[in-house]
């Protein structure tokens, strides 16, 4: 059997909670650089702000872990929205919530499943928070990511080539916003001299999808 036939290049709800644990340890790491990246054009709470999630989301799962893919996505969102103050939680869960909806009711999510999954979420996120491209958000790493990890599966490469392709673009989407005049959320208020500041809400999306590339190779 090649690594693309369908059963392996599936993920069951362990593998994607190696996705949490990935991305909650990231969080931990980078509570710091997250928080002094909002101190420059936010309020100096996106690290601690998500540090304080992602360590409720793992608290959660420990305590009653989730059987399916659905229910891990949809008790992650449901944390990150109840616990994370500030406009990042409800957009956060709103793209895990988006996942859950999207993963079906299997022991196991494909590859097409988790892509329509981030697609979902950044619809959901662009719902809610009306962002578009070029606004300065953590949209401008998602979108590009989305949109690098549909092509790479069209092209038939496998999950974790699919994944890392969207993580290259997410990064280089994270370093576009730099560049960007902010128009959306907190920074947006500094007009002008948001410019020049890398954005932390696409900085911790990055991460995100770096720890997928990490845990679902
Ligand atoms: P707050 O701005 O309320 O303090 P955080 O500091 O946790 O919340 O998160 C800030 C990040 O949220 C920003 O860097 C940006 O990426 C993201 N963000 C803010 N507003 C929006 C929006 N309307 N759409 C998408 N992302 C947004
Ligand atoms: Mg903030």
């Amino acid at each position: 059997m090649q690594p693309t036939d369908q059963q392996e290049a599936t993920v069951d709800v362990a593998a994607l909670r190696g996705w949490l644990d990935t991305f909650a340890e990231e969080v931990a790491a980078n509570r710091d650089l997250l928080t002094r990246l909002d101190s420059e054009i936010g309020d100096a709470d996106h690290g601690s702000n998500l540090h304080r999630g992602m360590t409720k989301v793992i608290a959660v799962l420990d305590e009653q872990p989730p059987a399916t893919p659905a229910a891990l996505f949809k008790t992650t969102g449901m944390t990150l929205v109840s616990t994370v103050g500030g406009a990042s939680g409800p957009l956060l869960g709103t793209l895990f919530l988006r996942l859950s909806g999207a993963v079906g009711l299997d022991d196991r999510v494909d590859p097409a499943q988790l892509a329509s999954g981030l697609r979902a979420g950044l619809d959901g996120i662009v719902a809610r928070g009306h962002a578009t491209a070029g606004d300065k958000t953590m949209y401008d790493a998602l979108a590009p990511a989305c949109d690098a990890f549909e092509q790479a599966l069209g092209d038939d490469l496998a999950l974790g080539e699919a994944l890392e392709a969207a993580s290259t673009a997410a990064a280089a989407g994270r370093d576009s916003t730099v560049g960007m005049l902010a128009k959306k959320g907190r920074a947006s208020y500094l007009g002008e001299r948001s410019v020049g500041h890398q954005d932390p809400g696409a900085t911790s999306t990055a991460m995100l999808i770096a720890a997928a590339a990490d845990a679902l190779r």
